[in-house]
């Protein structure tokens, strides 16, 4: 070997020597101060092609606010799923009371419903107010052993400001005088909301959250031997539960230790006769309870 070749040869070493003393221990080479970031990733990246310019890298979340920025990176969010069905809906879970009830806890029943009455007053304390024209309370037997329980006022409601008067309502009497043989003014009839809602639309969350103290203490006063349910958003109601009717009904539950029978809506039952029977085994099972 020549001196030429040696010359060479050690020349390459040291030049060798020299890149990989600048290697890190996972070997990537150390930054040079000054340069372009490290890349991610010892590969080589393929070159993009010159049609699809490469994407832009992912904006860095903005810090968090209270958090200090020596703080370790937060994990990546998990990926996102589908909220799970839940079997108790929102407005089952208790609030804290927005204002005392002032309706006394005992006494006589119409002294406590005239004391509920204008604690209601000129309600104003959901959305439904500025559209309804008469706020519907419920009526009937304060000692009803039977009380029914539907959703809101329809238009006939509304306007003369008394549950179940329309042609549901009609329907509902036959279901009590026929189907209970009880006279309906021995039962007490309310519903879920006391205002309607406007296009007969379904009650909404923070509406029934605004009424239901009322409901529950119209409960309170009649305290019946059995309550019944009258479609998805009354059975709901009582029950605590997301589930449909057509799981719920024909079966007792419970509310506040009163037996709750839930069951369809008579203004279903004008759309789909054919569901009469089902709530007339309902009832069955209602006069069987009542020992009738
Ligand atoms: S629906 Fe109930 S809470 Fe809403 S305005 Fe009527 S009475 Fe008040």
């Amino acid at each position: 070997m020549s001196d030429e070749e040696r010359t060479l040869i050690a020349a390459e070493l040291r030049e060798r020597l020299a890149w990989l003393s600048g290697l890190t221990d996972v070997g990537v080479p150390r930054p040079v101060a000054g340069a372009a970031p490290p890349m991610a990733s010892p590969e080589p990246v393929a070159p993009a092609p010159a049609a699809r310019p490469a994407a832009p890298p992912p904006a860095a979340a903005p810090p968090r606010p209270g958090r200090a920025s020596t703080e370790p990176a937060a994990p990546a969010p998990a990926p996102r799923r589908a909220p799970a069905r839940s079997a108790t809906p929102e407005w089952a879970v208790p609030a804290a009371a927005a204002e005392p009830c002032p309706v006394p806890a005992t006494g006589e029943p119409e002294a406590r419903l005239a004391a509920l009455v204008d604690w209601i007053g000129d309600c104003r304390r959901c959305a439904l107010a500025p559209t309804r024209t008469k706020i519907v309370y419920g009526q009937g037997n304060l000692h009803a052993e039977i009380m029914f329980v539907g959703e809101a006022p329809g238009a006939d409601e509304d306007e003369q400001g008394l549950a179940f008067v329309g042609r549901a309502g009609q329907l509902l009497t036959d279901i009590i005088e026929k189907g209970l043989k009880v006279p309906r003014p021995e039962v007490f009839i309310a519903n879920v909301i006391k205002c309607r809602p406007p296009g007969n639309r379904n009650p909404e969350t923070a509406e029934i959250l605004a009424c239901q103290p009322f409901l529950e203490q119209q409960i309170e006063i009649v305290k019946p031997k059995v309550l019944i349910g009258l479609g998805k958003f009354a059975g709901q109601w009582l029950l605590k539960t997301a589930e449909p009717i057509s799981r719920i009904r024909g079966r007792f539950g419970d509310y506040r230790g009163i037996p709750v029978m839930p069951t369809f809506h008579p203004a279903y039952l004008l759309r789909n006769p054919s569901a009469k029977k089902d709530v007339w085994e309902d009832l069955k099972l209602v006069l069987r309870h009542l020992g009738r």
